[in-house]
């Protein structure tokens, strides 16, 4: 058997387009959604993803302003350019690039964000809201995974969903989100005694850890939706958390690149269109 390989790029290009509209439809009534992009210091991985940030809401018509801080910035510069950016109407959405250097308090950083501006999800507040099933800005990241299952029909409620990590930017909110369409949700990390047995019962299992090739075919049921998250930088290439092998044994699986990333931006871009509503 080999898994279907789910297009997240097809499927990211139908939604920039619709988004596209949208946006065009908005600035008929004279607003332009408009996202900053904080980025702090010169870590090559950041600037691509920027760069592909600001590509992305060109394309769409959202405006985009990347403001660039020294790698040596002060906790005090940075939070007070986020502070300028919750003051200045014109902006709707604000994205603190991360990870930022170590000096720097990420999470007061965060918590400064207005949350109706936080377009990324990572305010308490978001967090809190999206725990409590009233969710407002989702991350964009597991929010692209239920786009993906969604465009493929893949039925989500009674089934047994493994989500491999548990950051406050993937794993959790990934899990939630499965809960939130009655999935039964088992959240696996680094301290998970006997892992292959959980991961071999997962009618969906997400891979969001940070090591490639991580979840092997043994650990994958036949017939599985396996999701990789993982972008991991070997010899100058991109790969995922999944060894590709596990596509003989999946049922489907999204591929690195081309698969969860794309629909990354694409949330982006519709966080940013409902942050301007
Ligand atoms: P983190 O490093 O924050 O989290 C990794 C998680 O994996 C942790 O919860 C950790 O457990 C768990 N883990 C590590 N080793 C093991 C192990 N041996 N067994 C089981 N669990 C393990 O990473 P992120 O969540 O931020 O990102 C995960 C991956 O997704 C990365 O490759 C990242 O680049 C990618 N990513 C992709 C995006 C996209 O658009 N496609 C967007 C964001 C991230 P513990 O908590 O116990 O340490």
């Amino acid at each position: 058997m080999s898994a279907i390989i789910m297009d997240g790029r097809a499927v990211a290009k139908a939604w920039k387009e619709k988004l596209a509209e949208q946006v065009a439809q908005k600035k008929r009534m004279g607003v332009t959604p408009h996202l900053a992009v904080v980025l702090v210091g010169e870590n090559p991985a950041s600037q691509v993803y920027v760069r592909n940030k600001e590509n992305a809401c060109h394309k769409a018509g959202i405006r985009s302003t990347v403001i660039r801080l020294d790698e040596t910035c002060a906790q005090e510069e940075l939070e007070n350019v986020v502070r300028a950016l919750n003051a200045d109407d014109s902006v709707h959405g604000i994205l603190v690039q991360l990870p930022l250097p170590g000096h720097l308090d990420e999470a007061r950083v965060l918590a400064l964000i207005n949350p109706d501006k936080d377009v990324d999800g990572f305010h308490a507040m978001n967090s809190g809201r999206l725990m409590n099933g009233q969710p407002r800005f989702v991350p964009c990241t597991p929010l692209g995974v239920m786009k993906l299952l969604e465009a493929y029909d893949i039925p989500v409620e009674g089934k047994h969903a493994v989500v491999i990590g548990r950051s406050n930017i993937v794993g959790k909110p990934m899990a939630m989100l499965l809960l939130a369409q009655n999935a039964t949700v088992t959240i696996c990390h680094s301290r998970t005694q006997n892992l292959d047995e959980i991961t071999r019962q997962a009618d969906i299992l997400v891979a969001a850890v940070g090591k490639p090739g991580f979840v092997k075919p043994s650990m994958v049921k036949p017939g599985a939706v396996v999701i990789d998250v993982g972008i991991n930088r070997v010899d100058g290439k991109i790969v995922g958390d999944v060894a590709p092998e596990a596509a003989e044994v999946a049922g489907f699986l999204t591929p690195v690149p081309g698969g969860v990333g794309q629909m990354t931006i694409a949330m982006l871009l519709a966080n940013t269109l409902e942050a301007a509503q």
